[in-house]
C-alpha cells in the first residue's frame, strides 16, 4: 500500500516536471537562441578572409561557421567542461564539487557549470551569477541538450563567447589577435583562446597578463597529463608568447564588401576574389593614380577583373587605397559615367548579327547633321568612305551615327539591354544618335559584364535562343578589335605592340572627364576606369593615354590565353568587293571569296561598282548618244558618291575619280554635283542670335569638274555662284526647304531640309 503511495508521488511529481519542462520549453526559452546582429564576411576564392565590417551593434562577430576545428574544441572542454559529451545540460559531479568548494569558501568561487550552462547565460544576455539565474540556466541547458546536438551547442557556443572588447565569438577573435584562421592556430594560441571567455578581462591588460599565460599553460599542462600533448609540445607551447595589441581585421578589396553587403549585409559572402591577383593590381591603381596625381592632378582609378568562364570578379579595385587621393570611399567600378567610345562594337556586333552590313561595308564619313546635332570625328577631319570595321577601330564618330541611323537608337538600346547595361534611365528621344557616341551612362561594372557576355558565347561556341548578337558577329568584333591600328585618339597605340590576342577598346568622355579601356581575351575581361570621381575634367586625359596603359600591365600580370577558335557555323563562302566591302556585282572588278557570316547575304549588292563609258583614250567621259560606238570604251569602275569622292580622293591617293564629261556630252547616269551638308532630309536646328533672327548655315556642295561654277537655288529663288569651295551661308526661316544647285552643263542636284 505504502510502495503504491510513493510510486503515485513520484509519478505525480514527474508529471509535474514534465510540464513545468514544456511550459518552460514553449513559453520561455526562445526557439532561436541567438538573434544578434552579425558581421559581414567576404572570402576569397579559397575561402580565406578577404574584410569584414563590423555588426550593426558594434561588434565583431563573425556569422556562425559550419565546421568545428577540433584542436580548439579539445581547449576548451578540457578547460571548462570535462564530462561535455556525456552530461545532458548539467554536470552533477562538478555541481557537487562546486558546492563542496563554495560552502568551503563560504562564496561563489566556483560555478560548476557546463558549457551548455554557459550558452543559455549567454543566450539569456549574461545576467548575473545568483542562484536563481543559475537554476534557470540548468533549466534552460536541459531544455538545449534536448532540442541540439553537441555539435551544434558547441558551434552556438564558440560564435557567441565573448572574447574581450567588442569581440565576440571566436572566428573574429583568431583574426584579432593573431590575424589568421583558426584552423593555422597552435596549441598555445587555442588555449590562449579557450581561457578568454570566462575571463574576458585578462586580455591585454598589462596588469593580468601573468594570470592570462599562468590559465593558459594550467590548460596546457592538462593536455598533456590527459595525453594529447607530449612533452616537448608543451615546453615549446609554454614558451609561445601571448598575443600582442590586436591586429586589425583585414580590408581587402573594401569597396566590393561594400557592395555585396548592401544585399548580403551580415552574411558571409564567398567570393572568387584571387586575393594575389587584388592585392597586386591595388598596388598597381595606387602607384598610376600616385603618377596621374602628381603630372596632372587626376585622384581615382578604378580596375574590374572578370573571368570569362564563371563571369565573377577576380580583382575588384573600386578605387586607390592612397589616402592623399580625394573621394577614396567612391566606387569607382559603381559609378555611373559617360562611356565614350566603348559601346561601339556592340553596334557594330548587332549590325552584324541582322545583316545590315557586311564586316567591311563602306559607310559615308561626310559631314552630318541629324536634329540639330552634328558629330565630329576626334581628328575633326572626314574620309568620305571608310570600311565598318575600321569606323570601329579608329572610332571615328560620323560613321557610327550613321550607323546608328540604320539601325535606330530604340533597336540599338533593346540590344544594350540585353547585354545587360542596367542604367538606360530615359527613352530613346532623350538619347537619339548621341547614344553611340557616350550619351548614355554606364558603370564599369556593366561595362565588363556585357564584354563578357559576348566573351562567354564566343568561348563555349554557343548561342542562346535569345541572343541578340551572333557568334559570328562577336568573332568579327574581337577580330576588329584585336587589330593594333590604332586612330590619333589612340596614337600611342605602339607602345602596346607587344601585345596580341587582346581584343580592346578605349573611350574618352566629352570634356576629359573619364579615361576608359576594356580589354579581353578567352580567359580574361579587364576593364579600367581613370579620372576625377568628383567629374572634373582634365585636358589631355584620353582612355588610350591613360586607362590602356593600366590595362596592358594587368593583362601582363594574368595568365597568357589562346585566342577563341574561329567559328565556322552561320558562315559560308561569299564573293565580296574589296573595295566596297558589300556582296561582289557581275560589275566588281576586284573581287575575293572569303569565308563571311551568312546574315550578310541580306546586304544590298556593291553599289559602287558600275559601267561607264569613256573615250578611248580614257580622258573624257562621254555619253553613249553622242559618241559613235566605236570611239567609246565601256569599262566598270569603282565610283563613290560625289561627296564621299571630294574627300576620299584626299586620303586615298590610289583611287582615280572618273574623268570629266566631254564638252557638250553630258550624262546623267552619275551625280556630277551633289551636295555635302546638309545632307536631303536633314532637319536644322539653328540658335536665334541677339537680334532674334536664325543664324547663318554654310551651305556644301561639290562638283566633279574642276573650276566649273555652280548656281544655287533656295526654294526656287537664286542665291548665290560659288566657283572652287563650293561653299554659300544662307539664312533659311523656318519651315521645309528646298535648295538646288546646277552647272554650266546643266547637271542639278536638289535637296529638301527643315528648319526649327
Ligand atoms: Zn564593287
Amino acid at each position: 500500500m505504502a510502495s503504491h503511495k510513493n510510486r503515485h508521488i513520484l509519478s505525480t511529481l514527474l508529471l509535474a516536471f514534465i510540464i513545468l519542462f514544456l511550459v518552460m520549453h514553449v513559453f520561455f526559452i526562445p526557439s532561436q537562441l541567438f538573434s544578434d546582429a552579425t558581421s559581414t564576411i567576404l572570402l576569397d576564392d579559397h575561402h580565406e578572409l578577404l574584410g569584414a565590417r563590423i555588426a550593426k551593434d558594434e561588434q565583431w562577430r563573425f556569422p556562425e561557421t559550419d565546421t568545428l576545428n577540433q584542436r580548439f574544441v579539445t581547449c576548451l572542454i578540457n578547460y571548462e567542461d570535462k564530462r561535455f559529451y556525456s552530461h545532458l545540460g548539467i554536470d552533477p559531479i562538478s555541481i557537487a564539487r562546486a558546492m563542496k568548494k563554495n560552502i568551503a569558501s563560504n562564496g561563489i568561487k566556483e560555478g560548476g557549470s557546463t558549457l551548455t550552462m554557459q550558452l543559455a547565460r549567454m543566450a539569456r544576455g549574461n545576467q548575473p551569477r545568483t542562484l536563481k539565474n543559475k537554476l534557470i540556466e540548468a533549466m534552460w541547458a536541459i531544455d538545449i541538450e534536448a532540442t541540439y546536438s553537441k555539435d551544434e551547442i558547441l558551434r552556438m557556443y564558440i560564435s557567441h563567447a565573448p572574447f574581450g572588447g567588442n569581440i565576440v565569438g571566436v572566428d573574429a577573435a583568431t583574426w584579432r589577435y593573431f590575424y589568421r584562421d583558426l584552423s593555422r592556430l597552435s596549441w598555445a594560441e587555442c588555449a590562449t583562446l579557450s581561457v578568454l571567455p570566462n575571463a574576458p578581462a585578462l586580455i591585454h591588460l598589462g596588469k593580468n597578463r601573468v594570470r592570462l599565460k599562468e590559465k593558459r599553460d594550467q590548460l596546457l599542462t592538462t593536455l598533456y597529463k590527459n595525453g594529447i600533448l607530449n612533452k616537448e609540445e608543451l615546453e615549446l607551447s609554454v614558451n609561445e608568447p601571448l598575443p600582442d595589441v590586436p591586429y586589425k581585421i583585414p580590408n581587402e578589396a573594401p569597396h566590393l564588401i561594400d557592395y555585396l553587403s548592401k544585399k548580403q549585409k551580415g552574411k558571409v559572402i564567398q567570393t572568387h576574389i584571387n586575393s594575389r591577383l587584388q592585392h597586386q593590381l591595388q598596388k598597381l591603381a595606387n602607384n598610376y593614380c600616385q603618377i596621374y596625381t602628381r603630372s596632372n592632378y587626376i585622384e581615382n582609378i578604378a580596375i574590374l577583373v572578370l573571368d570569362v568562364e564563371t563571369g565573377e570578379p577576380l580583382a575588384y579595385i573600386g578605387n586607390t587605397t592612397n589616402p592623399e587621393s580625394e573621394a577614396i570611399q567612391v566606387d569607382m567600378i559603381q559609378a555611373e559615367r559617360s562611356p565614350g567610345s566603348t559601346l561601339k562594337p556592340f553596334l557594330y556586333a548587332a549590325m552584324l548579327t541582322s545583316g545590315e552590313i557586311t564586316p567591311k561595308q563602306l559607310i559615308s564619313d561626310t559631314p552630318l547633321s541629324i536634329n540639330g546635332f552634328s558629330p565630329s570625328n576626334f581628328n575633326k577631319s572626314y574620309n568620305g568612305s571608310v570600311h565598318a570595321d575600321e569606323a570601329i577601330i579608329q572610332s571615328l564618330n560620323v560613321p557610327l551615327v550613321r550607323m546608328l541611323s540604320m539601325h535606330t537608337t530604340a533597336r540599338f538600346m533593346t540590344d544594350l539591354k540585353w547585354l545587360g547595361l542596367t542604367t538606360l534611365h530615359y527613352d530613346e528621344d532623350h538619347y537619339g544618335a548621341s547614344i553611340i557616341l557616350g550619351g548614355a551612362e554606364v558603370t564599369l561594372w556593366d561595362l565588363c559584364h556585357m564584354y563578357h557576355k559576348l566573351a562567354h558565347q564566343l568561348s563555349h561556341n554557343e548561342e542562346p535562343k535569345d541572343s541578340r548578337i551572333s557568334l559570328p558577329a562577336i568573332w568579327y568584333t574581337f577580330d576588329a578589335m584585336s587589330r593594333l591600328n590604332r586612330p590619333e585618339e589612340e596614337a600611342q597605340w605602339s607602345q602596346f605592340k607587344s601585345m596580341k590576342n587582346v581584343a580592346w577598346k578605349t573611350g574618352t568622355s566629352w570634356g576629359n572627364r573619364d579615361a576608359w579601356s576594356v580589354g579581353l581575351t578567352s580567359k580574361y575581361v579587364v576593364g579600367v576606369w581613370v579620372g576625377n570621381a568628383t567629374g572634373e575634367g582634365r585636358a589631355g586625359m584620353t582612355g588610350v593615354g591613360f586607362a590602356a596603359p593600366v590595362m596592358f600591365d594587368v593583362f601582363s600580370m594574368l595568365e597568357d590565353s589562346k585566342w577563341f577558335s574561329p567559328v565556322t557555323k552561320g558562315m559560308e563562302l561569299m564573293n565580296i568587293c574589296k573595295q566596297s566591302g558589300h556582296i561582289a556585282s557581275n560589275l566588281c572588278n576586284d573581287v575575293e571569296t572569303v569565308m563571311t557570316l551568312s546574315a550578310a547575304k541580306q546586304t544590298s549588292t556593291c553599289p559602287y561598282c558600275r559601267y561607264v563609258h569613256l573615250t578611248q583614250d580614257e580622258k573624257w567621259q562621254v555619253n553613249a548618244d553622242c559618241v559613235p560606238t566605236s570611239e567609246i570604251k565601256t569599262v566598270s569602275r569603282f565610283v563613290l558618291p560625289a561627296a564621299q569622292e571630294y574627300y576620299y580622293q584626299m586620303k586615298h591617293a590610289n583611287y582615280s575619280p572618273l574623268p570629266p564629261f566631254k564638252e557638250g556630252c553630258s550624262g546623267t547616269s552619275i551625280d556630277q554635283v551633289d551636295f555635302i551638308y546638309p545632307e536631303h532630309g536633314t532637319t536644322l536646328i539653328i540658335p536665334r542670335g541677339f537680334n532674334g533672327t536664325l543664324e547663318k548655315v554654310v551651305f556644301k556642295a561639290v562638283s566633279r569638274k574642276p573650276n566649273t561654277p555652280l548656281y544655287w537655288h533656295l526654294d526656287n529663288c537664286y542665291v548665290g555662284e560659288t566657283h572652287d569651295e563650293h561653299q554659300l551661308s544662307l539664312q533659311p526661316d523656318t519651315g521645309t526647304h528646298t535648295i538646288s544647285i546646277v552647272d554650266n552643263e546643266g547637271n542639278r542636284k536638289a535637296i529638301i531640309f527643315k528648319v526649327k
